[in-house]
């Protein structure tokens, strides 16, 4: 769902460019901005690890040599996009064995269901966001929950849990996880290495950490939940201090993702993906986004 940086665009939502009565259930359109659904040509970005996402949504391909993993898809419109974009690597969609996720809101996951069908493979998630991917639904704890109106997505037919610190290992390759939670309860990060002429570098897919939520929400304490505030912020600085030479965030523009990538197809030498500071960059941002938001439901708290 929106991020700190997509908020005033809310006024334009868009439908995308598929027809709203698709046949396919599994790839029916769900509203958004139109960069979510634009079409993005796919890019090695650095070693085995691939950009197929859209314009503004990510999505990751890692080739661990004994099958793809795929981090995210993007909205349920857009499942076709990313096959196309895998194809167009050279890849075979039925290659994919997992399909890992950041975070269970329709415009990272709602696309999830048709890749899981399409390819054969597992989505992968932590326990809040198994159960929300498995339900097609947003988390009841969820901060924006009580937005109906995207709360509910395609459901993935195969759904396994990974725990905090867990690897997913495929070939040459782990891909651990970090629980993230903050912007949703099921937030996860996800890293790996990724080795290219003998250099292997660390690679950061952050989830969303923008202290984004419906009205009515709190992350202070209130009469449904304790204070998310401390576990919030505890998140943030896990992905501050993550081993990070390459960060791609699941909104590209949150982390300025777009602005390197947009470069990467100019140049590969030196690669401007590579910013070992971007992880703790977009840490402070979004910081200071929580900061903003406990003083005002803090000042809120005072008024009633
Ligand atoms: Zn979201």
């Amino acid at each position: 769902m929106p991020n700190a940086f997509s908020i005033v665009f809310l006024g334009t939502l868009a439908l995308s460019t598929a027809p709203a009565d698709s046949p396919d259930p599994l790839t029916r359109p769900m509203p958004g901005k139109p960069e979510w659904t634009r079409a993005h040509a796919p890019i090695r970005i650095y070693g085995n690890t691939y950009y197929v996402g859209s314009e503004g949504i990510s999505a990751l391909l890692v080739d661990t040599g004994a099958g793809l993993i795929l981090l995210d898809v993007g909205l349920p419109q857009s499942a076709p996009l990313v096959e196309a974009n895998i194809a167009k690597l050279g890849f075979k969609l039925k290659d994919i064995k997992y399909v890992l996720n950041s975070h269970a809101h329709f415009d990272h996951a709602g696309g999830i269901a048709a890749l899981v069908r399409d390819s054969g493979a597992t989505a992968i998630a932590s326990p809040s966001g198994a159960k929300a991917l498995r339900e097609g639904h947003v988390a009841a704890d969820d901060p924006q929950a009580s937005d109906t109106a995207d709360a509910t997505f395609p459901a993935a037919a195969r759904v396994r849990e990974i725990a905090d610190g867990e690897a997913m290992r495929l070939g040459d390759t782990a891909i651990t996880a970090h629980f993230t939670p903050g912007h949703t309860p099921g937030s996860t990060t996800w890293t790996w290495k990724s080795c290219e002429n003998g250099t292997c570098l660390d690679v950061v897919y952050s989830d969303s950490i923008s202290a984004y939520a419906s009205d009515g929400f709190h992350f202070l304490a209130d009469a449904t939940h304790g204070d998310l505030t401390a576990s919030f912020r505890k998140s943030i600085h896990t992905v501050a201090n993550l081993p990070c030479d390459i960060l791609v965030s699941t909104h590209l523009e949150a982390s300025g993702s777009d602005a390197r990538l947009a470069k990467l197809a100019l140049r590969r030498e030196p690669n401007p993906m590579i910013d070992t500071q971007a992880c703790r960059r977009f840490a402070a941002d979004y910081e200071k986004m929580l900061d903003e938001r406990i003083a005002k439901e803090k000042t809120e708290a005072q008024a009633r």
